[in-house]
């Protein structure tokens, strides 16, 4: 029998009322063979980075204080589930993290660095607590239970703080270490975002990404569904605290879904899909508070919505960069020349778009444009625009929508629009603008297209 991956997000399990509604999830899916993957409780990733951030300035005192309300907030939520009777397993191992906690921060402080291989250690942290938090719940309440340390099956490369999977080999370990317990009736509870090297050292695979390590089990083990349970009924058409009116999306192509997450839309982690849709295995994205609620499902297919647009996203800040060549832009090899540059030194292009003696780039306000700049000026002149947002509009009716672009440009009304760039897939209308101007433009097209009917 195929399993289900069910997926809680860090306000699901953020303390001992949530990961009591989330064992009632889990407890209605026993017959789908659940493995439940877990993030990390409340904003405690958040706490963790803090902590690596102040012990390599030298202030362990910090450091340690935010490690300790880290564990206040673990051992509260067990006393609350557990009464007095904490597991002596349990509360020998959460014991066991906190003193490795505290000697990787006095390392850092000491040593005064933080590689993204120590934060990776310190920020693994969490999930590696609130699995056995939530692990020792389900057992007291009689449902058979196994805690796996993912970092025995999500086998990733060495690049900390954002670690590529290597999927083959965690099908290997998945079939070897977890479908077994799963065949046996027992749920699996293992932490999201967490994975480990070939010589076991603790890798994650960055920010926001207990959605991928959902997403890549549920692939290694040909999953039935891939369940994102979170604080939102599904993927809505725009961010709810951008546009109050947002509604939930019935259903979603993993195309759309993909532009969205890689535009901003935080509800998915822009990996996500990809496993997802190697395996052909629909991805549903659910409401962990209302389970009977609304959710939406992102399959192959586009959905029969007869609108345009099925919804929009932003993300800022991004830096846009035009780029005028010195000598003649058409000449053969100039766009070579210039993406070589980007490549070499990594630095990622969003959009591009293309003028007669001009190109339009963006990358990410992050990215170190000094050594970039320094080539390219080189062989170009270029202009920096810095604090602005793309504005992503993003449906597979797009394409075959006529005048979409007037009407896009119609909805902004002034909303100044410095950038326009259509993705090769067509289903992705994106427009730059200042960063002050991506809500309201959101906003804007959110009310002419989808609301009151349109
Ligand atoms: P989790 O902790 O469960 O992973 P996240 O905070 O990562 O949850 O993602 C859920 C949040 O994403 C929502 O609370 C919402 O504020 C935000 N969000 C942004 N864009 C969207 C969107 N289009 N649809 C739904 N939620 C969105
Ligand atoms: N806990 C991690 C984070 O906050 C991963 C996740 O929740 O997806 O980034
Ligand atoms: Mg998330």
């Amino acid at each position: 029998m195929k399993p289900r991956v069910l997926k809680f997000g860090g306000s699901s399990v953020a303390n001992a009322a949530c990961m009591r509604q989330v064992a009632k999830v889990v407890r209605a899916a026993l017959p789908a063979s659940p493995l439940v993957v877990l993030s990390a409780m409340g904003k405690t990733t958040d706490a963790l980075f803090r902590a690596g951030q102040a012990a390599v300035k030298g202030d362990l005192d910090l450091a340690l204080t935010e490690a300790a309300g880290v564990f206040q907030r673990t051992r509260e939520a067990l006393r609350d589930l557990l009464g007095g009777q904490v597991p002596v397993t349990t509360a020998e191992q959460v014991a066991a993290m906190e003193s490795e906690l505290q000697l990787l921060l006095r390392g850092v402080a000491l040593l005064r660095e933080l590689t993204p291989r120590s934060m990776d250690a310190i920020a693994s942290t969490g999930e590696r607590l609130s699995t056995r938090v939530f692990a020792a719940h389900l057992e007291r309440e009689g449902v058979p239970v196994t805690h796996l340390d993912a970092r025995e099956v999500v086998r990733t490369d060495g690049a900390f703080g954002a670690a590529a999977p290597q999927q083959a080999v965690i099908k290997v370990l998945a079939a070897e270490r977890v479908a077994p317990y799963l065949g046996a009736g027992r749920v699996v509870v293992t932490q999201g975002y967490v994975g480990a090297t070939e010589d076991g050292t603790t890798t994650t695979l960055g920010r926001g990404g207990s959605d991928y390590s959902a997403a890549l089990l549920g692939a290694a083990l040909g999953a039935d569904e891939i369940q994102i349970w979170t604080d939102v009924e599904g993927v809505l058409t725009a961010d709810p605290r951008v546009v109050p009116a947002a509604r939930p999306i019935k259903r979603l192509s993993f195309a759309e879904a993909a532009e969205l997450a890689a535009f901003g839309a935080k509800v998915l982690h822009p990996a996500t899909v990809q496993p997802a849709v190697e395996a052909g295995i629909p991805v549903t994205v659910r409401h962990t508070e209302r389970p009977e609620g609304a959710f939406t499902t992102i399959t192959a297919e586009a959905a029969a919505t007869g609108k345009p647009i099925t919804a929009l996203a932003s993300r800022g800040p991004i830096t846009v960069l035009t780029v005028h060549s010195t000598r003649m832009l058409a000449q053969a090899g100039f766009l070579g020349r210039l993406f070589e540059v980007f490549g070499r030194l990594g630095v990622s292009v969003d959009l591009v778009a293309t003028a007669e003696n001009s190109v339009s780039l963006t990358v990410d306000a992050r990215a170190p444009l000094g050594p970039l700049l320094a080539e390219l000026r080189a062989f170009a002149t270029i202009q920096v625009a810095e604090k602005r947002a793309i504005v992503a509009v993003v449906g597979e009716r797009l394409r075959s929508t006529p005048r979409i672009g007037a009407r896009v440009f119609g909805a902004l009304e002034e909303v100044n629009v410095e950038m326009i760039s259509m993705g090769s897939s067509e289903i992705n209308l994106s427009l730059v603008v200042r960063e002050e101007d991506a809500a309201p433009a959101v906003q804007r097209l959110h009310r002419a297209f989808m609301e009151n009917g349109a």
